[in-house]
């Protein structure tokens, strides 16, 4: 039974009503030592030796992960002798964020608790276990503390406010008992490995100097061997209904959110889905097997990667990345034994190619920190954006009367993805032709996406908004309907009020005659709307435009 809610609400009385305050993540201390002393029990007292305690984050898996590997070595070399493998559903991940949204929203919570499920899985294959505790870390570390014994956490290194916030907490509750180690993980290539400053200051602002250097100067490492049966020893007397406590939907997670922002609700599988993304480290590899040795799709990546319909026209890696269910470096090394055996070509490169974008927006934070979240973003360059709630609405639940915008907008919602090509169209749809607020976009992202990575989103938002001093990439929505979705099949898989419009009328259907109208089904303005009035993509002169 799961016996451990998250509890991140401070209920209190307001005129007989209860109000729930989540936005603080606040817990009585009280609470909080109960927690503590719940963990302290699962543990009994007479423990000896060093402690290591694998704190899982966004790495949840067990190959190529820099803190399971040092662990395994730690305990091989006898430097340790025991081995506590922890996630923690933190209620700061679940709660609203400054513009109402949840922010893990449904798919993202449901993949994420996949993967944390399977990584419990793989971990009891090799004779460890998975503590999965309803709370935040510091609590939770605090009751692994035990009389006498050194307790070393190790963790991935994050590069974010929010997440660097954290570790401070966990710093400060370990005290001088203990001690956090942060391992670089995540990047295709290792930072230590960088021809830049570690604070990066000397990165270049914009991609392509970033990959040629990289290329050139680094080399991709090897990925950690997976451990071996019995190389992650658990404490002998951990307590065994507290490592079978475990969530087993997402309305488990019980987590209590503001009025008027969706409660976590386990979803089916949209039936237009493009795949049926399944979280965890099995998944990612039976994605991987899927896309080189059993379809090959990634031999003709380079002409496909601009679709937006289907399961194979990009590698759908990125929710497994996101959550570390995958290193890029497994992957790396897969793409190069799929080359040895079939041939290297343009398409097998490009993937590749396109992570290191990934690792691009991850040293782009680095170097320019909160920047990347502000409104006038990195360059700090001041813009007038629109504040209008009922336009952003339209934008967000795919009304905005531009199809190629309102398909993308209703597949995110209703599977948690979205195309690169979509991403890009619909981003510099909402900054630079409906000129609303970037953060709001990105925010909804945040929510929204299975895949949300936080480098990756607000990186690609906040160059989207032209805000990083790179080239502005503003998007001819109709020109970019005809070229990518040419005959009007996606748009017609997402907006089936437009299923009888034949293409090219189909990307402005606000120019149909009403003759065409009443032939093709549709009466614009009543059945699907017509774009915001002075909005029908007329290029503004300070954003350079792009096809
Ligand atoms: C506004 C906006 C927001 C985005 N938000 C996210 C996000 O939250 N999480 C996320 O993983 N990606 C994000 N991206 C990047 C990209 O759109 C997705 O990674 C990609 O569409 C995922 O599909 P795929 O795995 O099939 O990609 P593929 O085309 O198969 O690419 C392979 C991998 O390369 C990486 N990649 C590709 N393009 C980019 C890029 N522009 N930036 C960073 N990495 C890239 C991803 O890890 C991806 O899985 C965003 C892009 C935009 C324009």
């Amino acid at each position: 039974m799961f016996r451990l809610p998250i509890q991140i609400e401070l209920l209190i009385s307001n005129k007989s009503k209860l109000q729930a305050i989540t936005h603080t993540g606040l817990i009585a201390s009280s609470e909080r030592s109960s927690r503590a002393r719940r963990y302290s029990q699962a543990i009994s007292a007479d423990m000896s030796g060093h402690r290591l305690v694998l704190w899982f984050r966004n790495d949840l898996r067990l190959t190529d992960n820099a803190l399971v590997h040092q662990a395994a070595q730690l305990i091989k070399k006898e430097q340790a002798t025991e081995v506590v493998p922890l996630y923690c559903f933190d209620p700061r991940q679940f709660i609203a964020t400054p513009w109402g949204n949840s922010k893990t929203g449904a798919h993202h919570a449901t993949f994420l608790l996949q993967s944390v499920l399977d990584l419990k899985q793989r971990l009891q294959n090799i004779d460890s276990d998975l503590l999965i505790h309803m709370g935040r870390p510091e609590e939770a570390l605090q009751g692994l503390m035990r009389e006498g014994q050194q307790l070393t956490v190790l963790a991935q290194m994050e590069v974010t406010k929010e997440e660097l916030d954290v570790d401070k907490a966990v710093r400060a509750a370990l005290g001088h008992r203990g001690s956090l180690q942060l391992l670089w993980g995540n990047t295709l290539y290792h930072k230590d490995d960088l021809p830049y400053r570690s604070d990066m200051t000397d990165l270049p602002d914009v991609f392509t100097p970033f990959r040629s250097k990289v290329e050139a100067r680094c080399q991709v490492r090897t990925p950690l061997p997976a451990p071996v049966q019995g190389s992650l020893p658990l404490p002998s007397n951990l307590d065994s209904a507290q490592l079978s406590s475990k969530p087993s939907s997402i309305e488990d997670l019980n987590v209590v959110v503001p009025e008027g922002v969706p409660r976590l609700v386990t979803l089916q599988r949209h039936p237009n889905a493009a795949i049926a993304f399944e979280g965890g480290e099995t998944a990612a590899l039976q994605r991987l097997k899927h896309y080189l040795w059993d379809t090959g799709s990634i031999s003709t990546y380079f002409d496909t990667r601009n679709g937006m319909l289907g399961a194979d026209y990009s590698t759908k890696f990125s929710p497994w990345l996101a959550r570390g269910c995958i290193s890029p470096r497994t992957i790396f090394q897969e793409v190069r034994r799929y080359e040895e055996q079939h041939g290297s070509n343009k398409s097998t490169y490009w993937v590749i190619f396109e992570m290191i974008w990934r690792d691009f927006f991850r040293y782009f934070t680095i170097k320019h920190g909160s920047a990347i979240f502000y409104k006038h973003g990195v360059t700090g360059q001041p813009r007038q954006w629109v504040e209008d709630e009922a336009l952003f609405r339209r934008w967000r639940d795919g009304r905005t009367g531009m199809p190629l915008v309102d398909a993308n907008m209703r597949e995110m919602k209703a599977t948690g993805f979205m195309s690169n090509r979509g991403r890009q169209n619909v981003a510099s749809y909402l900054a630079l032709d409906l000129g609303l607020d970037w953060r709001k976009g990105a925010d909804w992202f945040e929510s929204a996406l299975v895949d949300y990575d936080v480098c990756s989103n607000w990186g690609n938002w906040v160059a989207a908004a032209g805000l990083t001093g790179g080239r502005i990439n503003h998007f001819n929505i109709t020109k970019q309907s005809k070229d990518y979705d040419e005959k009007g099949d996606y748009i017609r898989t997402w907006v089936p009020e437009l299923a009888k419009v034949p293409a090219p009328s189909l990307f402005e259907p606000w120019r149909l005659s009403r003759d065409d109208q009443a032939k093709f089904g549709v009466q614009i303005g009543v059945d699907y709307p017509e774009p915001p009035k002075s909005r029908k993509q007329k290029p503004r002169s300070e954003f350079e435009r792009f096809g």
